[in-house]
């Protein structure tokens, strides 16, 4: 049985629902449940209710919740597409009934901009008695980005040193200012200080100041900002060869200014403020106000390159690679009604799920994507919309 339960009805959500629609011999049947029914309704529509066979309204902040509805649906797997917050409660309501849990981003406090495996890895050893599999962070980056190390390291390298993961998105949507997913969650992670692993520890950056133009294929030099990003942590512990782990972000200049000045007049805060005698959180306040990005597909052109460039040695022999996709704003609006961004996202949550329920990756426990064999997960990229190349380059990197 491929019945899968999918929580969250936002951009990312509507390239997971319609791919999986597209793919009955994946996925039997599709029940959709989010916060707002009104989305997940839409989202039927779109997709076909022959495919979307179930909507349903649920917090997800409340496992008690989510428990009661697989036991109504009796999925196979849940298919986690809502916020970081909702990571842990859904996870707590797998185990409750014992079913198989994947995500696209890890959990993070609502109170507390910072994000970590360590609460979700705490599951492993629950997962495992159970007999049921998490699989983590199955988006682009964190996702692709880790398929693409363990696949460089198992046909590239006897081993591998040095790992520079970037994405830039080379598109236009025309807007003065808008981010690209969910804005509170993309904000949250960009003003956070920067940080890097080399030589067996972590360092520190301050926000959005290391930068190196850099040159990606199908869209030209770009300025490329360190952030801290999720993979690095799994990454670096799934291989310890590694002596410096990397993550850089385009950003324009227009963005950056935008962004700064929100930040000095307090936008971006997170610690609720008194308004008009309510309680309001300025960030969830811009969220309010910003595009949706769910609503900036129509009309937006370019591509993103997003990929991992890895320096190592075989045969004796230091060598660099890229492993890179090219993805067009445009192509994924006109296959899915979506922009890149979820698009880069939304299709390989779609693949880890099919990976998972036709047994290619089961294995009871909580993982990470850099943790399996990579190869089926590639052809599965190249089919479905993510085709991805290899090109052996020298690094643009000082060491
Ligand atoms: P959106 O804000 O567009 O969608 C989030 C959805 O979750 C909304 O439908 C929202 O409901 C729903 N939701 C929020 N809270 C709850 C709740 N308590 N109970 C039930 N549903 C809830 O976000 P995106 O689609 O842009 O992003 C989705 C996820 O993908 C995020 O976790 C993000 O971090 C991740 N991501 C991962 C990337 C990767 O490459 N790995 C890249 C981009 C995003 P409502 O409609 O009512 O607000």
């Amino acid at each position: 049985m491929s019945r899968v339960l999918i929580i969250g009805a936002g951009g990312v959500a509507g390239v997971v629902v319609k791919k999986c629609a597209m793919l009955p011999e994946y996925f039997s049947e599709i029940h959709l449940a989010s916060r707002t029914l009104s989305k997940c309704e839409a989202l039927q529509q779109e997709a076909g209710k022959d495919r979307v066979v179930g909507v349903y309204k649920v917090d997800a902040d409340i496992a008690a919740e989510v428990a009661a509805l697989i036991r109504q649906v009796q999925p196979a797997l849940v298919i986690n597409v809502a916020l970081p917050y909702q990571d842990l409660p859904i996870m707590d309501a797998c185990l409750e009934t014992g079913v198989h849990y994947l995500d696209t981003a890890n959990y993070e406090p609502k109170d507390e901009a910072k994000f970590e495996y360590s609460w979700q890895w705490a599951y492993h050893e629950r997962f495992k008695e159970k007999g049921i599999m998490a699989l983590l962070g199955a988006g682009f980056d964190p996702g692709v980005t880790n398929v693409f190390t363990a696949y460089a390291a198992k046909h590239y390298f006897d081993e591998i040193h040095y790992l520079d993961i970037v994405d830039c998105n080379g598109g236009d949507h025309g807007q003065a200012f808008a981010t690209n997913f969910n804005p509170e969650i993309n904000i949250r992670e960009i003003t956070q200080r920067g940080k890097y692993w080399e030589n067996g520890e972590w360092h520190e950056t301050d926000p959005i100041s290391v930068r190196e133009d850099l040159d990606y294929p199908g869209v030209g030099v770009r300025a490329s900002y360190l952030l801290f990003h999720e993979e690095l942590e799994s990454i670096v512990k799934h291989f310890p060869t590694i002596k410096r782990a990397r993550f850089w972000m385009t950003f324009g200049e227009q963005y950056l200014t935008h962004l700064r000045v929100l930040e000095n007049v307090g936008m971006t805060s997170i610690h609720p403020v008194e308004f008009q005698g309510h309680k309001i959180v300025p960030l969830e306040f811009l969220k309010a106000v910003l595009p949706n990005p769910g609503s900036l597909a129509e009309g937006y052109t370019g591509l993103t390159c997003i990929g991992t460039y890895v320096t190592g040695l075989k045969d004796g022999k230091e060598k660099t690679i890229f492993i890179y996709n090219n993805c067009d704003h445009a192509a994924c609006n006109a296959e899915v009604g979506a922009q890149a961004v979820s698009y880069t996202t939304g299709v390989p949550a779609m693949i880890g799920a099919s990976m998972m329920v036709q047994g290619h990756w089961m294995k009871a426990g909580v993982w990470n994507m850099e943790q399996f064999d990579p190869d089926e997960f590639m052809n599965r990229l190249n089919q479905y919309g993510l085709p991805w190349q290899v090109v052996e380059c020298d690094s643009p990197f000082k060491r």
